[in-house]
């Protein structure tokens, strides 16, 4: 009797088994089949025929055209691999590289991170197997640090080059540069839009490879007035949509994390007094930050009779595409750094889109048959208020980290760098001025032993500059921690509508003696880690678990980075002062003083500021503060906020201060001759 059971269960094993390979077998099947119908496949032979005959190659086409999952695929497929040599496909965001990646790997049938991997910044999926490699832009702008020829690349793809942001500008520099050197290195250049010309022309006449593929109509639809509320007319948009409109998903454009996930709570509420007549609306979010469990979600089709919307960044204009949209919400804005040369001020702030951006969003409806678009604003508004194109990130951005990257490269003549498009002179000086002030440069530009270690850390020249000078101090170990806080991209503090109370309760107590969001921070990851990185304590004190893992991770790396500039681990737990004037060896160029208004006046680029009220010093209002940034939403905010004792930027930075700028309280402490430079 027990044999036969065994028997049975083995037959049963074998069939399922069976069952498992088959439907692996159909689901493989399904993914080549989907392969087969893009544009992109259609053009394979062609496509190898022209990369065989040229070095560098400009690829043009509609976006969803498979131009970023098949081409490293077909090259993959025609030997480029061979022998261990690498593929390189960039992209400017890092959801769109981890995204890709995960499709390809599925498509070849492979593990991801193994033969098929992605390396965006403090996540590197990859092994000594990947030879299809997706990287964020900013990370291969990395990998000329250590391998200046990146001789282990047999094939280089600068994907979505229209976007034009600040590190696929410098790409375009380097590479053409190794191109020049390295006979046997492939270049393409592959762009949305019509912009190929000014590409060739760059890269000295590469030809187009056009991939053909026509969109199907798409109908505009224009606001008659200007709407007060963008987020509540597309909320009333899309709900519209759902109840009127025949089957077909919805794509929103928002402008980032907070917006999206206010839209998907108010939405689920409204949805849910709509009855059981009302087909299913499965609401997926996607942004830069969200965890990639959840990123897969947008992909998976809508079942029958449901409706699905998503609500994305910048990141679904082009470079993610999901299929079956056939409704597309665009009120017009999204989140764009901007820089003032001449403060040297840079902030996040929610700008108008461009045409040519407007157009791409509409596209993004008629892919698969004919769609609609919804734009929540004027048609005269778009006519005549919308910038044609949007300006290259290289011309509104700050280029301290990009100026540091390039000295450590051995380029030193910025002025006569071959940009596509130049920065402004005025910002290229500043750059300079800044990386002189925090000692990355000597007086004729060239790069100190400081700017060397600075260059190692993958964050901001201010940042890897505080974690540099935390060896001084004796606290390297307080500032990685802080550092890997600031690094995280997410909020810490978790703050649901319903608990409010609860969670500013909890937050308080990190904030005990009105230490400061730097130090507040640290306390927070200091009682994590004696938690043994509990998860339970994250939820009692209103933490976000997933941002502290993060953080923890970032921590390691940093850590590891700085064992290789040789600075030793310090711990100094108790001296808040050195922690404090370590972070401030970093941001001393932002620096506040109180008004009598109770706003604040930045030092050395006079502007008025405002505390975040988010911050621990919102309602504290010290004389002196140290802030990390600068965002303009309503006001001009300033987040994560210290207080500073001013006689402490005339001796960190003699140079960038003298003693009148912070004389009307210090002058009468601080003895002549003090805080002259040495
Ligand atoms: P392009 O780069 O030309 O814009 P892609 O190669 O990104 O085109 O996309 C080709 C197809 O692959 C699209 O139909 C898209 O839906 C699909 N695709 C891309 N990424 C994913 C993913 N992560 N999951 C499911 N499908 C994907
Ligand atoms: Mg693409």
């Amino acid at each position: 009797k027990r044999d036969d059971q065994f028997d049975d269960d083995d037959d049963m094993e074998i069939k399922s088994n069976q069952l498992f390979e088959l439907r692996a077998k159909t689901a493989m099947e399904k993914l080549q089949e989907e392969r087969r119908a893009l544009p992109m496949y259609k053009m394979r032979q062609e496509f190898l025929k022209d990369v065989k005959e040229h070095q560098i190659v400009i690829i043009v086409g509609q976006t969803g055209s498979g131009k970023t999952t098949q081409i490293p695929q077909f090259l993959h497929e025609a030997g480029y691999t061979k022998g261990g040599k690498k593929i390189g496909c960039t992209q400017p965001r890092r959801v769109a590289a981890m995204s890709v990646a995960a499709r390809v790997s599925q498509e070849m049938g492979v593990k991801l991170g193994h033969e098929v991997g992605y390396s965006i910044r403090f996540e590197d999926c990859t092994s000594e197997k990947t030879v299809v490699k997706y990287m964020t832009d900013g990370m291969l702008l990395r990998e000329f640090l250590v391998e200046p020829d990146l001789a282990s690349y047999s094939v280089l793809m600068v994907d979505e080059a229209h976007e034009r942001t600040l590190s696929t500008d410098i790409l375009f520099g380097l590479v053409k540069d190794i191109a020049r050197f390295r006979p046997d290195l492939k270049l393409l250049i592959s762009s949305a839009t019509l912009d190929a010309e000014k590409f060739s022309a760059y890269f000295d006449s590469a030809p187009i490879f056009i991939v053909p593929g026509k969109l199907h109509d798409v109908d505009v639809f224009y606001t008659k007035a200007p709407e007060a509320d963008y987020l509540d007319a597309a909320i009333v948009s899309t709900l519209q949509i759902h109840v009127t409109e025949p089957p077909g998903d919805i794509l929103v454009f928002l402008t980032g994390q907070e917006e999206i996930e206010t839209m998907n709570e108010i939405l689920k509420h409204r949805t849910r007094g709509l009855g059981t007549k009302i087909a299913e609306l499965i609401i997926c979010p996607i942004y830069a930050n969200l965890p990639s469990e959840l990123q897969a979600k947008i992909f998976e089709p809508t079942p029958e009779g449901a409706r699905k919307v998503v609500l994305a960044t910048n990141i679904a204009e082009t470079s993610l595409t999901i299929d079956g949209i056939k409704y597309v919400i665009d009120p017009g804005y999204c989140k764009m750094k901007s820089y003032n040369p001449r403060s040297g001020m840079e902030s996040l702030q929610v700008t108008p889109i461009s045409k040519a951006s407007a157009i791409q969003r509409a596209g993004r409806s008629g892919r698969t048959g004919p769609g609609k678009c919804y734009r929540l604003y004027t048609e005269d508004n778009f006519k005549n208020e919308l910038d044609d194109s949007t300006i290259p990130e290289i011309q509104r951005t700050n280029l301290a980290n990009v100026v540091l990257t390039l000295k450590s490269l051995g380029i030193n003549d910025l002025l006569h760098f071959d940009f596509m498009d130049p920065p402004p002179a005025e910002a290229l000086i500043k750059a300079l001025e800044l990386l002189f002030a925090l000692g990355a440069l000597n007086s004729v530009g060239e790069l100190t032993k400081i700017g060397r270690q600075m260059a190692e850390f993958p964050v901001d020249p201010m940042l890897s500059k505080a974690i540099v000078a935390s060896d001084k101090y004796k606290c390297s170990e307080e500032v990685l921690s802080i550092a890997a806080m600031l690094s995280t991209g997410n909020s810490i503090f978790h703050r649901p509508k319903d608990k409010q109370v609860y969670a500013d309760n909890a937050k308080q107590n990190f904030h005990i003696g009105n230490v400061g969001d730097h130090i507040a921070l640290l306390n927070v990851y200091n009682t994590w880690k004696e938690t043994n990185y509990s998860t339970q304590w994250c939820y009692e004190n209103y933490i976000q678990v997933r941002s502290m893992k993060r953080a923890r991770d970032i921590r390691d790396q940093l850590e590891r980075l700085l064992e290789r500039v040789e600075i030793e681990l310090t711990s100094n737990p108790v001296d808040l002062e050195a922690i404090k004037k370590a972070i401030t060896s970093g941001y001393f160029p932002h620096s506040a003083r109180l008004e009598k208004n109770g706003a604040y006046r930045t030092v050395k680029n006079p502007q008025t500021v405002h505390i975040h009220p988010s911050s621990g010093m919102a309602q504290v209002l010290p004389r002196w503060v140290l802030y990390h940034e600068l965002v303009l939403t309503t006001k001009e905010y300033i987040r994560q906020v210290s207080e500073l004792k001013p006689e402490w930027l005339v001796e960190i930075a003699p140079h960038y201060y003298q003693l009148k700028d912070v004389e009307d309280s210090v002058s009468k402490k601080i003895p002549r001759g003090e805080g002259r430079a040495p």
